[in-house]
């Protein structure tokens, strides 16, 4: 399975994915680089309006929940 073209800025992946690693490792593997992509509503932002989906949009459709974001 290649990997997302908007891997490499997708900042759910950067700023999140990072953060609470491995625990989110499977958005990678399901999503970016997996079968679900296509259902993964960032992706779809990307190409449906051409700008970057908000940070915490996860592929699910879901908002970053407040105790991830309280991570540092
Ligand atoms: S989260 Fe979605 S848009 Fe971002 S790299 Fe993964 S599949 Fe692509």
């Amino acid at each position: 399975m290649t990997t997302c073209p908007y891997f490499e800025h997708c900042e759910f992946v950067l700023r999140y994915v990072a953060r609470v690693k491995p625990h989110w490792d499977d958005f990678i593997n399901h999503y970016c680089q997996g079968e679900l992509r296509e259902f993964c509503k960032r992706l779809e932002w990307f190409q449906r309006y051409g700008t970057k989906p908000p940070a915490e949009l996860m592929p699910t459709g879901q908002t970053v929940p407040e105790s991830i974001e309280r991570q540092r």
